[in-house]
């Protein structure tokens, strides 16, 4: 059978690093990027004697996700151990949450090319999490790294609602805008901070049972969850097709070759031997707690979206760009608010900065000039200091040595020139160099202006203020 003869079936287990500023269970700092060993302490090293205490903000960043994904929220919650054992977990049990999750029966919309869909969250649980093992490039053995042990993670359980990889894409996508609005996680998936186990079934259609998931892990980014999954559906169709089972196991995605590998089979609950932590105590939120947490949530990214199409009459599309990162979004707003000047905003959003994000992989958040800078490129444009043109040559500047879009100008002499003697200098040069072009437009054929004012232009590297070049070509043309 081909590909077409089967559905796919996808459910997504995500993790997301808390911003909180200290570990689940201790004082350490969570901050990224610190030498190895030097964020640790007797309790997130699992000294003998140590205990525990909760960190009360990762209940609330948790409760935070839980309304933003429309949840029900458990009033009565526990920690469980999750027994397992690995190098980078030293206490050889993970602190997590079983039967008894924070956060149950969300969901989260998403806008498919098949139109809107819903997609079930199952749960949001909070655990902590494991160190790193750093293996040595020749193989002389690995070196664990503890800073990373006992940083708070919310794990998002999606639904198997998931029907194709674009609609996985989209999922997380909206779940990464969501997280970031809420401010709960910074979500830098190179930085690991948000990471997809993915689950890919298939089943022939019309079938009403699953069929048995593979689950890729620890999956960091877009480009890669999209080729794991469309190369994992091949291989379950090939091993289908050729009367094989699909076998439940974990498998490694490898980016260089494009394949999956079997990890290990799949562990059931009962290799885990979940039970509930002892030195822990229950976790009990009171209806005000949580009407309290609700109140206080930002405007999410749906509402910032229909406000768009209102306030600033932006095209769904465009709306759909923006608001897709709390970054961009809030650049937009800044950025409008002070430059009175929202269309040209948006469209430097969506055109240009869009371009060089994707060109360079670059996530919004990294965007290394801010609100104020780039409502000064538009106010320049505005005032006749630069044209379009140009500004689009200062935008590269602010990207690849940000600094003010004005001293940029300077240091580069892009000062456009609308000194009306300096603009007929070049006019009268250019119509003495192109005598075919003046008598073609004399002769009726208005295309002609618009080489000559082209040819200005280059003369003057960009610079010239191109309303005043046309205007002296029309009247010395006259
Ligand atoms: P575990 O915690 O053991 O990995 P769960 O039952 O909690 O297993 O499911 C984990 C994820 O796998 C969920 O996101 C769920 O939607 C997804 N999933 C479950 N069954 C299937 C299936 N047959 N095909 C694809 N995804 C599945
Ligand atoms: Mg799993
Ligand atoms: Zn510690």
């Amino acid at each position: 059978m081909a590909r077409e003869d089967y559905e796919v079936v996808i459910g997504l287990e995500v993790h997301a690093e808390l911003s909180t500023k200290t570990k689940i269970f201790c004082s350490c700092p969570t901050s990224f990027g610190a030498a190895p060993n030097t964020h640790i302490c007797p309790i997130c090293t699992a000294m003998p004697g140590t205990l525990p205490v909760l960190n009360e903000k990762v209940v609330e960043y948790a409760v935070r996700a839980g309304l933003a994904t429309e949840c029900t929220i458990s009033q009565d919650s526990k920690n469980d151990r999750k027994n397992y054992f690995y190098p980078d977990l030293p206490k050889a049990y993970q602190i997590s949450q079983y039967d008894k999750p924070l956060c149950e029966h969300g969901k989260i919309e998403i806008d498919a090319s098949t139109g809107r869909k819903t997609i079930g969250i199952t749960r949001i649980h909070i655990e902590e999490d494991a160190g790193k093992l750093n293996h040595d490039e020749f193989g002389r053995g690995s070196l664990v790294d503890l800073n990373r042990a006992g940083v708070p993670l919310i794990e998002i359980v999606s639904e198997p609602d998931l029907r194709s990889s674009e609609e996985v894409d989209l999922y997380l996508r909206k779940l990464k805008s969501i997280l970031e609005y809420i401010e709960v996680s910074d979500c830098k998936m190179q930085e690991g901070s948000l990471r997809a186990d993915v689950n890919v079934s298939i089943r022939k259609k019309g079938a009403t049972e699953y069929g048995t998931r593979t689950e890729m892990k620890n999956m960091n980014s877009f480009r890669s969850i999209t080729r794991a999954i469309e190369y994992e559906i091949d291989r379950q169709v090939d091993v289908i097709d050729n009367g094989g089972e699909v076998e439940q196991e974990t498998l490694r995605w490898d980016e260089v070759s494009g394949k999956t590998f079997s990890m290990r089979d799949k562990e059931d609950a009962q290799d885990y031997r979940y039970f509930p932590d002892p030195d822990l105590v229950a976790i009990k939120l009171s209806d005000e707690y949580i009407e309290n947490i609700r109140k206080s949530l930002p405007e999410l990214p749906e509402s910032r979206k229909q406000r768009y199409l209102t306030e600033y009459h932006l095209s769904e599309k465009d709306a759909n760009i923006i608001t897709s990162s709390k970054y961009l979004s809030d650049l937009f707003e800044e950025a409008s608010k002070i430059c009175n000047n929202p269309k040209a905003v948006n469209n430097w959003i969506i055109s240009d900065i869009s371009r060089i994000l994707n060109e360079t992989e670059m996530d919004p958040v990294e965007i290394p000039f801010d609100s104020k800078q780039l409502a000064k490129l538009v106010m320049l444009i505005d005032k006749g200091t630069i044209s379009s043109s140009i500004a689009k040559k200062v935008l590269v500047e602010m990207f690849e040595h940000p600094r003010d879009p004005e001293d940029i100008i300077d240091e580069k002499g892009w000062v456009q020139i609308s000194d009306e003697g300096a603009i007929k200098e070049v006019v009268m040069k250019v119509l003495e160099n192109n005598p075919q072009s003046v008598a073609d437009y004399k002769a009726g054929k208005e295309k002609a202006l618009g080489y000559l004012v082209g040819q200005a232009m280059k003369e003057t590297r960009g610079k010239a203020n191109p309303q005043m070049l046309n205007q002296m070509f029309k009247e010395e043309l006259k």
